[in-house]
């Protein structure tokens, strides 16, 4: 175990004690029958609700707990030890991705209705931004949704979106207005409304216990009322939410990395090649130096934007470069993981092979790395 953190509190550190036991108990042992169905079980999150672990950032009002960002960390870290990264990716997604817009621009109706369960359990959440034909190019999306009476009529579709076989409430970028982010809106669309579908649920290669899909909306009438701040502002408000997006991605990365390196520290003090055990090999103990290394930047990258986030300074630079270090870095260290296990390392039996696979969409979702660079660049170019 690592020394004792000074980032963080007492109250974070006796929070991470009980997470612990909770993932322990009650994830640890599912995730691998969850990775071969190909996703989670539901009740999970109702269970995760009555514990208050889903609104740990969300005011009291609406069934929160008020807390500070370094809980959050603790949170997203602790579940992540679960032994796969999907599991923590659509919790994550329901917490602090699909839900930021709802919290910063949603009226205390709508906080009232969907915040609220949402924080309980009772709600399942997710984010619907993607398209097949726009992905990175995210403010150019075509969902159209045309004011018809009280309602909007809503016609396109929707690819990629996690927790999308199983969500109650999709948080859906629309398409209200002319051409490019000022023609944006978030809608709030409950998955029981006439006219949507699940058009297809997508295989994948890792993050198996999340499941991802197609969504189809046809003529589906949304009530105005579930519009989610101003028509045309929906794009600032996704922006709002993107830099505690991009720092749960990091979690994953920096985490995924740190428990490949914890199996191979483990695997290496007993695999014995050659007389003695492959740690004893130098080459294989710098190869653990570099990936400890490697990780601890990563870590620290993170939580320096996670301070920044949390005393409200604008972080959209450090948590780009946060993300991107961390993805990359990620595939970096559980490659040699893999590499440390030799043959056992490719087999499925063996955390790592499932770390390696999961680890890969840290690159592409919430931003690939190339957009990743492009936003750094573009605040160098602005900060000269
Ligand atoms: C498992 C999974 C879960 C996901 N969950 C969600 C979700 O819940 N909700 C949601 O809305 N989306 C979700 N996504 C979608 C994800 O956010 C997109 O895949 C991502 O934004 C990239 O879009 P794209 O796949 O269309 O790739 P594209 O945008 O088509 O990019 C293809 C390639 O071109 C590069 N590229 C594109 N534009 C540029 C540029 N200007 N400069 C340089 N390079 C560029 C990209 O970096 C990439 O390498 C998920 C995806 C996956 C795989």
């Amino acid at each position: 175990m690592a020394n004792k953190d000074y980032f963080f509190q007492d109250d974070h550190n006796a929070f991470r004690e009980t997470l612990r036991r909770f993932v322990e108990k009650e994830i640890t042992p599912k995730v691998d029958a969850w990775e071969e169905e190909g996703c989670y079980d539901k009740v999970i999150f109702k269970r995760m609700g009555d514990l208050g672990f889903l609104g740990l950032s969300y005011p009291s009002e609406y069934g929160g707990q008020d807390a500070d960002i370094k809980m959050t960390l603790v949170f997203w870290e602790e579940l992540c030890r679960c032994g796969a990264l999907g599991f923590p990716m659509s919790v994550f997604v329901h917490t602090d991705m699909a839900s930021p817009s709802l919290a910063h621009v949603g009226n205390h109706e709508q906080k009232n209705k969907y915040l609220r369960s949402i924080c309980s359990g009772d709600k399942l959440i997710a984010v619907a931004i993607t398209e097949p034909n726009h992905g990175s190019d995210a403010a150019n999306i075509g969902t159209k949704a045309v004011l018809d009476g009280d309602c909007y009529r809503v016609n396109g579709s929707k690819m990629f979106i996690t927790n999308g076989t199983k969500a109650d409430v999709i948080n859906t970028v629309v398409r209200t207005g002319g051409p490019g982010y000022r023609g944006v809106s978030l809608l709030l669309i409950d998955t029981d409304t006439p006219g949507f579908s699940v058009g297809r649920k997508l295989d994948k290669m890792g993050m198996r216990s999340s499941d991802t899909a197609e969504l189809v909306f046809e003529d589906c009438m949304v009530p105005k009322d579930n519009l989610l701040g101003q028509e045309g502002h929906g794009f600032y408000a996704l922006m709002a939410g993107l830099e505690k997006e991009r720092l749960s991605a990091c979690t994953l990365s920096y985490m995924g990395a740190q428990m490949a390196l914890e199996e191979a520290v483990r695997y290496a003090k007993t695999r014995i090649q050659f007389g003695k055990p492959i740690i004893g090999h130098q080459v294989v103990a710098h190869m653990l130096a570099e990936m400890a290394t490697e990780v601890e930047a990563g870590r620290r990258l993170a939580y320096h934007a996670a301070s920044l986030y949390g005393a409200g300074i604008g972080c959209n630079m450090e948590v780009s470069m946060a993300k991107l270090f961390c993805s990359e870095m990620a595939l970096r260290v559980i490659n040699n993981a893999v590499q440390i296990h030799g043959g056992y390392g490719f087999m499925k039996e063996y955390m790592v092979e499932r770390l390696y696979r999961d680890a890969k969409l840290s690159t592409i979702g919430g931003g690939t790395s190339q957009i990743m660079k492009y936003i750094i660049s573009k605040e160098l170019e602005l900060r000269e």
